[in-house]
């Protein structure tokens, strides 16, 4: 599988932290250090900050992502926000399926592709989340949980749109504990999770997608994990708010 054809992509998710103003501050401050970047920038953000990111992004490298989307296009679903809705803003990415929608709010593998299909139609990028928790992990049964998270997930996206999909591996236990997975259990996932492209649609399909590690990473981990054959680039929680930080991990995946 050849690493060159694809575009490494490192996106950040801002989960619910900036206000309006201080959503304003972080996108500035990132802006100058990423401007020269060869590989892909997204920063997702909470909903209130799209409108004020969006401005501020406008005519730069970094495309900006929101952090969920309903499956219907509208209708009685209070408090929730719909692919359409974030498309007409301009909004050109959506994370999905990440493990703290599925922990806390009940997403399942169901739920989560049909917000799949729906950011599709919508004409979103996605950024699709999988991952084991500990204890699947040490039951020895995260190849086959990922296996099954990435096909449920896809379930009737064509080979054209998964063009359009990003994955991001991102063990549940490596999340904003500190703990990240060391280069080779990153890299082997994110292999079982080409492979299972690979069986869904075909060789080029698989080679072609971008696949991120999300985990803890930080600029000291950043160049070993980013080096890997099959980790494209990464899903950034923590280390996404401080610009600094975000800069040197996107300058590791050049
Ligand atoms: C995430 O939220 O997707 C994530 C990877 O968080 P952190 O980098 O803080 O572990």
């Amino acid at each position: 599988m050849n690493k060159a054809k694809r575009k490494a992509v490192i996106a950040g998710n801002w989960k619910m932290n900036k206000t309006p103003a201080e959503a304003k501050t972080l996108i500035e401050g990132i802006k100058p250090l990423v401007k020269d970047a060869g590989c892909g920038v997204v920063c997702c953000v909470p909903y209130v900050d799209l409108s004020v990111v969006l401005e501020a992004a406008k005519g730069t490298n970094i495309g900006v992502g929101a952090e969920n989307c309903h499956w219907e296009k509208s209708g009685a679903y209070t408090g929730e926000i719909s692919a359409e809705m974030l498309a007409s803003m301009g909004v050109q990415y959506v994370i999905i399926g990440h493990s703290e929608r599925r922990q806390y709010f009940g997403e399942t593998n169901e739920t989560v592709n049909k917000r799949v299909r729906a950011a599709l139609d919508a004409g979103l990028n996605v950024i699709l989340c999988v991952g084991e928790s500990l204890a699947q992990r040490e039951q020895g049964i995260t190849s086959e949980l990922v296996a099954l998270q990435t096909k449920i997930a896809l379930g009737g996206v064509s080979k054209d749109e998964l063009k359009r999909v990003i994955i991001a591996y991102e063990p549940i236990w490596a999340i904003g504990t500190g703990k990240t997975a060391t280069s080779a259990q990153a890299n082997e996932v994110c292999k079982t999770i080409r492979e299972t492209v690979a069986s869904i649609y075909d060789a080029d399909a698989a080679e072609a997608l971008t696949i991120q590690y999300g985990g803890s990473m930080k600029p000291g981990n950043a160049p070993e994990l980013l080096a890997q054959p099959d980790v494209d680039g990464g899903l950034i929680g923590g280390a996404s708010l401080k610009p600094d930080d975000f800069a040197a991990i996107v300058k590791a995946a050049d």
